[in-house]
Formats: C-alpha cells, structure tokens, sequence
C-alpha cells in the first residue's frame, strides 16, 4: 500500500481497495519501525487518523480531490495550529503554533492527511541535517551518510517511504540537495509562487517553500495544492496557476537544454559528469538538443549568498529574544542577562555564526562595502540567468558536487559544507523555478539532475522531468530494508 504514487492511491481509495485510515495507520507503523533514521521530530497519530477519518467521508461523499486521505507530513519549519513547529531549534522547542501557515492550510482543504513534523537543519541553516537540535538524520540509501538539508527529513521520509510525501524548503538548496541525496524528486519554485505565511523566515528575500516526492508527476500534485496567490505575503506573486498535470506528457521535440560550461568545468568529479552525461543522452533521444552557454558570474554565487542570506538571517532571527515566545533562560539577572543568556543557551553554533556574520555585514562600516557589493552581484548573476534562457529553454547541471557524505565528514569545516550548494544557491538569487531529478546512482548512492527553467515555468519544468521518468526508472527504486 505504502509503494505508490499519488495518482495511484487516489485511485485505491476510490475503488474502496482501501481507506485512507487504514493508508494512514500503514505509514504510522512504518514511521514506528523506523524511527532511528530520526526523520520526523513530532508524529501526530491522533490527529492524522481524525483527518483520514474525514478524508474517507468525503471520499464517500464523492466531493474528494487527489490529495484527499493522502498522508504526508511538513518540514517543521511550517507552523501547525495546536501542533509543535521548532524549526530544529532548541529555541522553538516548546513552541507551539497559534495558526496553520497557507501552505497546511491548503494541503489541510485538500485533504491531505498530516502524519507528522520532520527534522531540519536549525532553522534551515545547513546542507546535511546535522545542526538540528534533534539530531542528525540518517540516509536510508546508507545510514552512516547524511540526507543532505535543511530539508533532509523531509527527503529521508519520502525515500524511506515513511510519507507519501513532503513539504520542503529551499532557500540555497535545501529541497534539492537533499531531494539528489535521497533519490528523490524536488522543486523549488519561483520566488513567490508559493506563500511563505506561516513558514518561518530563514532569508526572507530567497525562501520557497515547495514539494518534495517520489515522481514528477506528484510533485506536480503537490504543487497544485500549495502554489498561489496568498494576500498575507506581500511578496507572494498574483499569477494564475495553471493546471500543472495537464501537460505533463508533452512530447519534448524541439526543446533547447543549455548546459553553463561553467557547472561542467574541471571541478566536477568525473563520476557525477557521467551521470550527467547520461541524463542528458537521454535527453537527446527524447528529441532535445543541447547548447554549451556561458555564465560568467556563477562563480561569485556562493560569496554573494554567504553575505545576504545571514544579514537577512540576523535580522529574521532578533525577534527570538527569550521575551515574546520561545525558549528563556532560568532566573535572569536583567534584561540584558535575558536576551544574552536566552539566545546564547537556545541558538545552537551554525545559527550563531550566522547572525555574527549577518550584523557584521550589515554594520554601519561594512554595509557598502559587503551587504550593497553582495546585492550587485545578485543582480548580475540574474542578468547572467536572463541571458541565457534568451538563448535555451532549459538549462539542466548537477544538483551537487557528490553523493551523500558521512555523517560527521563536514561539520568541522563550514565552508566545506557551504559548497555542498554550489550548483543550487545561484537560483535562488535570480528566484528562478529548479528541479532535482533522480538521474543515476554512484557506489550505490543516488546522485541527481538539476533542470532550471524561467520564471513561472513550473509546469515545463514538471513536464521536462516527467517525460524523463517515463523513459528511465532511477526515481522508482527503493533503498534497500525500506521496501
Ligand atoms: N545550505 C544552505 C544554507 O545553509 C542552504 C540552506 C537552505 O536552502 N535552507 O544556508
């Protein structure tokens, strides 16, 4: 029951070859037996089997949508009314959320049923899951490697087939990085197209919420329930949502791939260039063609984003100072004993570095000179983007520069981590849709394709991607003890 698409089991519930109850209680004994992948930091069995219960009463009604009695679970950087929402922090560790963010609120209608909170990098700060107060998660490809993040236990979850599927977040990576390590299918998309109400502000200016699933076409799903215009974010973007299954099959003759010579330079380890190169014969059988193009500015992504992501981190995270909500330190001195003691006891060492580095950036000296400099070259990068889906459709690269690494390997040297994201930070600066596509394994790890479209371009890029795994089966396999 547990091993199928969204499609699928809308159509098992509705041909009564099971409720979504028992769907429901099926993935709560999975998550029981597999607790030691660590990829869900609360489960909310009551509450999930009350949903599928309602779920299989609208089902009988006949007024069910695809999603309804679907159990799936929420990065736990989503708020949930009544429910849990730490954000992998020790800050949030007992709080609990007063509303449902858009993003629950829409899957909720659609009737999806909510299984569960999963694990984090500490508040999105990350690329391995390893600075979750909760604990490393583990990759259920290989349990001594990390699941990437900050996302990875969303990613761990929909792999180990512990949640139909996921919400993720992406704010340099996070849903696709971790979507390659795990084997599994992510999108980030445009910058706006999905509400960040509700969804806790890492750098506001580059957060996107978005699906994380088993296929393409369920991302596509997915998608459907939680993009749109929301009046609460007053950066969410007035567009229409097209219908993202309706063309999904579309033959793709004619389709123009740009590959940046700059992502396929010596830097890329040869193994991950053949899986690339791969993927993208395929590709050419499918009736594409490819065009070498340049980016001059990919280079400057990672500094640029090293400097805006925690200057907007700092100021995103002030509001945690041990007075309105949160975690506060026992008997404090004063106010300022307080705010010290509170942050410095709750904020674990990633976040504090961080902010340190933010406010430095953005002090009154330094503001120019890195903070406006860092915003420029954000801008060209955009400009590098422009350009080249002026000249191509497409444009497809690795998602990261290797497969899963050990659990423990990086976490001494962060600008070692900080790479992990080199293929995927540059699209988040632009605002660009991406997708991560399973596309190959190397020693038995998944290794992913990244696909870059323009903006607003979710359903060909849904479309790219789903032709792909009609023609391969790299996104269907199991890791092995999670079949
Ligand atoms: N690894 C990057 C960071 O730590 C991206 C994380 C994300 O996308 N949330 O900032």
């Amino acid at each position: 029951m547990h091993n199928k698409t969204i499609s699928q089991l809308a159509q098992g519930l509705r041909n009564r070859e099971f409720s979504s109850v028992e769907l429901t209680q099926a993935f709560l004994t999975r998550i029981k037996q597999h607790q030691d992948l660590n990829a869900y930091i609360t489960v909310t069995e009551e509450q999930a089997l009350q949903a599928a219960q309602a779920a299989d009463a609208r089902l009988a009604q006949g007024d069910a949508e695809l999603l309804t009695g679907i159990p799936m679970a929420h990065k736990d950087i989503f708020c949930t009314l009544g429910v849990k929402t730490s954000c992998g922090s020790k800050m949030l560790d007992n709080f609990i959320a007063p509303y449902n963010a858009t993003v629950v609120e829409k899957l909720n209608q659609a009737g999806a049923v909510m299984l569960g909170k999963l694990n984090m990098d500490e508040f999105a700060m990350g690329s391995s899951n390893e600075t979750s107060f909760y604990g490393a998660v583990k990759n259920p490809w290989d349990t001594g490697k990390v699941p990437g993040g900050s996302s990875g236990g969303s990613a761990a979850a929909v792999a180990a087939q512990l949640a139909v599927c996921a919400t993720g977040t992406d704010t340099g990576g996070s849903i696709r990085q971790p979507a390659a390590l795990c084997g599994i299918t992510g999108l980030k998309p445009t910058y706006g197209r999905v509400s960040r109400f509700g969804m806790i502000a890492y750098a506001s200016s580059l957060d996107q919420g978005g699906p994380m699933t088993r296929s393409a076409e369920d991302a596509a799903i997915l998608l459907q329930a939680m993009a749109g215009f929301d009046p609460k974010d007053s950066t969410s973007a007035n567009q229409p949502v097209p219908d993202y299954l309706a063309d999904i099959n579309q033959p793709l003759a004619g389709l123009t791939i740009g590959l940046p010579k700059e992502f396929f330079a010596e830097g890329l380890n040869a193994d991950m260039a053949a899986v690339l190169e791969t993927a993208i014969a395929e590709y050419q059988k499918l009736g594409a063609s490819v065009k070498e193009i340049s980016m001059p500015n990919l280079n400057l992504a990672i500094p640029a984003y090293y400097v805006i992501a925690p200057a907007e981190c700092s100021a995103n995270l002030s509001r945690f100072d041990g007075v309105r909500f949160g975690y506060r330190c026992e008997n404090p001195a004063d106010l300022t004993d307080l705010y010290v003691r509170s942050r410095g006891e709750a904020f674990g060492k990633e976040v504090k570095r961080r902010i340190l580095m933010g406010t430095y950036a953005l002090s009154a000296g330094y503001y120019d000179a890195y903070y406006l400099k860092a915003q420029k070259v954000r801008r060209l990068i955009s400009e590098d983007f422009k350009k080249a889906l002026s000249e191509v459709d497409v444009i497809m690269s690795p998602v990261t520069p290797s497969t899963a690494f050990g659990i423990g390997e990086k976490m001494a040297d962060p600008i070692e981590m900080y790479l992990a994201d080199i293929y995927t930070i540059a699209i988040n600066l632009a605002g660009l849709p991406a997708m991560s596509v399973p596309a190959g394994f190397i020693n038995g790890l998944p290794a992913g394709l990244q696909i870059i479209g323009n903006y607003f371009q979710e359903a060909k890029l849904l479309n790219i991607a789903h032709c792909y795994q009609q023609a391969t089966d790299w996104h269907t396999l199991i890791p092995k003890n999670f079949e």
